[in-house]
């Protein structure tokens, strides 16, 4: 699994942070999240779910 994460539609609700900090990432400029490397661990694929339900903008996909 690979995720990804449109920043002009994330609003910073840090949701996705919450559910999986080991994929999601907050910068420290404007909080809005992104992650470091697109492919999932698999034994992250479980939480990554959790944060795209959890996401109220709708900005995180997986692929
Ligand atoms: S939950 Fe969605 S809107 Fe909030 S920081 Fe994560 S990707 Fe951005």
């Amino acid at each position: 699994m690979r995720v990804k994460i449109d920043p002009e539609v994330c609003q910073g609700h840090a949701m996705c942070f919450l559910a999986c900090p080991q994929v999601f990432e907050l910068s420290d400029e404007d909080g809005h999240a992104f992650v470091a490397d697109e492919n999932v661990p698999p034994e992250f694929e479980h939480a990554v779910e959790q944060a795209v339900r959890s996401c109220p903008e709708g900005a995180i996909t997986t692929f």
